[in-house]
């Protein structure tokens, strides 16, 4: 299952209250969530953006957010790996999302 469609499940679930997630599933949601609001990774993100200020999928517009090509659910421990980030300006970050599915 990826990333996206354990989440919208998830949020899907909470909303419902039928949907009872494994509790693998969610504490890995709960420590995505807790890594992406934690302040090393908002510092170690508006780092990589004044790297990389520039999306690095069209070269076209200003990156504002940055991806993490493994998940961070799946792959907590890339988390903060330099080489698994990616600077996007929004629609070129929705679309990977999208080919996620
Ligand atoms: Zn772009
Ligand atoms: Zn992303």
């Amino acid at each position: 299952m990826t990333d996206q469609r354990e989440i919208k499940q998830f949020r899907l679930g909470a909303k419902r209250k039928r949907y009872a997630p494994p509790s693998s599933v969610t504490e890995r949601y709960k420590t995505a969530c807790k890594i992406r609001s934690s302040q090393r990774w908002r510092n170690l993100r508006a780092l990589y953006l004044t790297k990389q200020p520039v999306c690095q999928d069209c070269a076209d517009a200003a990156a504002c957010e940055v991806h993490h090509i493994e998940g961070v659910s799946a792959h907590p421990e890339l988390a903060f790996e330099w080489e698994n980030l990616r600077a996007l300006c929004i629609p070129c970050h929705e679309k990977r999302h999208q080919r996620r599915k």
